[in-house]
């Protein structure tokens, strides 16, 4: 019972190119394992040297690792830095100032500029104007913004006074944006009038105020609004304050607060697919050096790079990789409003060739939805575009199935550009195990090996390493400069959570399922650990099943769970999507047998599916990822009573309970 089986072999190899091993900062096997060595030898002062070369440090610090509070750790705790400082005054010291930092893709298809200098004067003017209103180090302020110059302008101005944001993505829904803003208790909302989404304009403040509304936000006394569309809105006298008139007369100068190295930058509420979402509380100096180096290693970016991360500034990948890491780093980087099916399911061809992108980093769900796109209006296929300016992929969010890679790789990075199939979390603030460019060979489906410094094992439940090749629970030995702090107000629930006494309260469990490749030591993420089935006694993850369903030309996506059965324990029921129109009676039969037989014949009958059901989508979380907790339930017949708010499209419930 304490290993998970792996039921699926990967044999396909894509070594580095010459020419990537060239290009990179990490250059070759020898110099990654150097590293891994470094960090061994002398952990905390592999992080502090680390710190020291890639941070800009006001005070230095003298101590790296502090372990006294554990698993409450601490890093870098005596050093004072600003994050805003190191992101934005940086770039004016290094030459950059009239670097463009922001490409501004808009969702009409408009695009506009933003040089360092002109983010750093937009940023000291918002800093300023919060000030003004007398928010100051310490106090939450929650981000509902749309994607834009101001949302990031929004998050880097708390930065740089101290205050310590929690962006709410601008599609959750007036209940998530209220409980969220109690469980802070920010005094501050920064919003827009509306945004634009796919050709409509959605209303923002209005949710705000109907949140207020609700109670339990008193400690709000200021709502900043970002004009964007011009929409007629209500504004409340002495509470409300449009962002232009809140800047028109501050000076393009802030000082920044010098904030200790464990001061709470931000707190981000997890996407919830596994239960009631978590106040994750990150640090200022740990989070922003993993934030740098993985920029600088993961994507080995470079001065004359454009970088395109499609995420929202609502997730943590919209934290890391748009507000911090790549300003941090100097880059020049698209903001994209829009959504990947505006005005039709090329956008995002069409924008990296417009703005010739080179590392694009986006997540399956959008993969699987554009090759389904592809393939249903071949118009908006991406050999209708010139993407030979893309030097790197990325991937995140979830397992990337292994088809959906290939069609990445040769499709949009034309068989040339390396994915990062970047493993990582909320709680982790940075990549944890990842490829690098110029060292790893690539494995469809695997996330390969951890990033330099991070130990990363798989252990039994226990806490007992697991050999290479069996599968079991994913957890990180050693604390990292980058991890989450706490749960904001439940230190209880980090401890019980992240370091439960099970494994000895010393090992950082991620929540995943993962083994080793016998051979490379390879990781592979076979799903949530909660979603782990148990088949005649066999443990499999999810991610198998559904790769190789999604290995089939017909499919587009699938989600397996499982589901109480007197034979065998557990039966397989698969959710899928099909590229076509979703079938009915004989049909559907039809299509299940297939299946079904599709299944026993990629990875054996063991693992095929007892129940198909189709739907013409998924139960997802609004960051796109598939919520199986739901679909458990409805394999088993039950009514859905658990939290449905985080859920992207609540009508295909109905659909799928009645597709069975
Ligand atoms: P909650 O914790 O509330 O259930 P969540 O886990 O979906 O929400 P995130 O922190 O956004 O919130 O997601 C992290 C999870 O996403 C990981 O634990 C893992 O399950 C999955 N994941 C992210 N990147 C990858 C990847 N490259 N390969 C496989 N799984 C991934
Ligand atoms: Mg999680």
């Amino acid at each position: 019972m304490s290993t998970i089986n792996s039921v699926m072999q990967e044999t396909r190899v894509f070594p580095p190119s010459a020419e990537t091993v060239a290009r990179a900062t990490i250059s070759g096997m020898a110099a990654y394992e150097a590293l891994c060595k470094e960090a061994e030898a002398d952990y905390s002062g592999y992080w502090a040297r680390l710190a020291r070369e890639h941070v800009s440090w006001k005070k230095p610090f003298t101590q790296s690792l502090d372990e006294s509070e554990a698993p409450f750790y601490h890093w870098f705790a005596d050093g004072t830095l600003n994050v805003s400082y190191n992101c934005l005054d940086r770039n004016l010291e290094n030459g950059n100032a009239d670097k463009v930092a922001i490409i501004f893709e808009a969702d009409d298809g408009k695009a506009s500029k933003t040089t360092y200098r002109e983010l750093h004067a937009m940023v000291c003017k918002f800093a300023n104007g919060l000030k003004a209103r007398g928010i100051g180090k310490g106090d939450r302020v929650v981000i509902y913004m749309p994607m834009s110059v101001e949302g990031v302008a929004a998050m880097q101005a708390c930065a740089r006074i101290g205050a310590t944001h929690s962006v709410v993505f601008g599609g959750f829904s007036a209940k998530s944006l209220q409980e969220r803003i109690s469980d802070a208790g920010a005094v501050a909302v920064i919003t827009a009038d509306e945004q634009c989404r796919g050709g409509k304009s959605l209303g923002l403040k209005s949710v705000v105020d109907e949140a207020l509304g609700m109670g339990g936000c008193e400690s709000i006394h200021t709502m900043v609004v970002y004009r964007r569309t011009g929409a007629a809105i209500a504004m409340q006298e002495g509470r409300d304050i449009y962002l232009d008139e809140l800047i028109a007369k501050q000076p393009a100068e802030c000082e920044p607060e010098w904030v200790g190295a464990e001061h709470p930058l931000f707190l981000l509420y997890t996407s919830g697919s596994t239960g009631k979402p978590k106040g994750v509380q990150h640090s200022s100096g740990g989070y922003l050096l993993h934030a740098i180096l993985t920029m600088k290693w993961t994507f080995d970016i470079q001065p004359q790079d454009t970088f395109w991360c499609t995420a929202d500034i609502g997730w943590v990948t919209g934290h890391t990789y748009i507000a911090y890491g790549p300003l941090a780093c100097g880059a020049t980087q698209i903001v994209f409003e829009g959504v990947p099916t505006y005005p039709d399911a090329g956008r995002f061809w069409q924008t990296i060739e417009a703005h010739k992108v080179s590392v694009f980093y986006t997540a399956p769900t959008a993969i699987r939805a554009l090759i389904k796109a592809s393939e249903v209006d071949p118009k908006v296929a991406p050999r209708n575009y010139k993407l030979d300016s893309l030097r790197l992929l990325g991937s995140v969010g979830e397992p990337i199935n292994p088809e959906a890679w290939m069609w990445y790789y040769e499709q949009i990075g034309g068989s040339r550009c390396p994915i990062m199939d970047t493993f990582w979390q909320t709680e982790t603030g940075g990549h944890m195990i990842t490829p690098l460019p110029g060292v790893t060979p690539l494995v469809p489906g695997s996330c390969t090996l951890p990033f330099p410094g991070i130990q990363a094992a798989i252990v039994d439940e226990t806490g007992h390493d697991v050999e290479w090749g069996k599968g079991g629970f994913l957890v990180v030995k050693k604390p990292w400069p980058s991890m989450i702090r706490n749960i904001y107000g439940d230190p209880e629930r980090f401890k019980k959570s992240y370091y439960p006494d099970d494994l000895g309260g010393r090992l950082y469990l991620a929540g995943d399922g993962a083994m080793r490749d016998a051979k490379t030591g390879n990781f592979t993420i076979m799903g949530r650990i909660d979603d782990v089935l148990n088949v005649s006694g066999h443990r499999m993850g999810t991610m198998e099943i559904e790769s190789a369903l999604v290995a089939n030309p017909l499919v587009a996506e699938a989600a397996v769970v499982g589901r109480p059965d007197e034979l065998t324990g557990e039966a397989i029921c698969a959710f899928v999507v099909l590229k076509q129109a979703r079938p009915s009676g004989d049909a559907a039969k039809a299509m299940t047998k297939a299946l079904q037989d599709w299944v026993a014949k990629e990875i054996g009958p063991i693992a095929k599916p007892k129940d198909i059901r189709f739907g013409d989508n998924l139960p997802k979380t609004r960051s796109g990822k598939i919520m199986r907790r739901l679909l458990r339930a409805l394999a088993k017949g039950e009514e859905i009573t658990q939290d449905v708010s985080t859920l992207e499209n609540p009508a295909i419930l109905e659909q799928l309970r009645h597709s069975a």
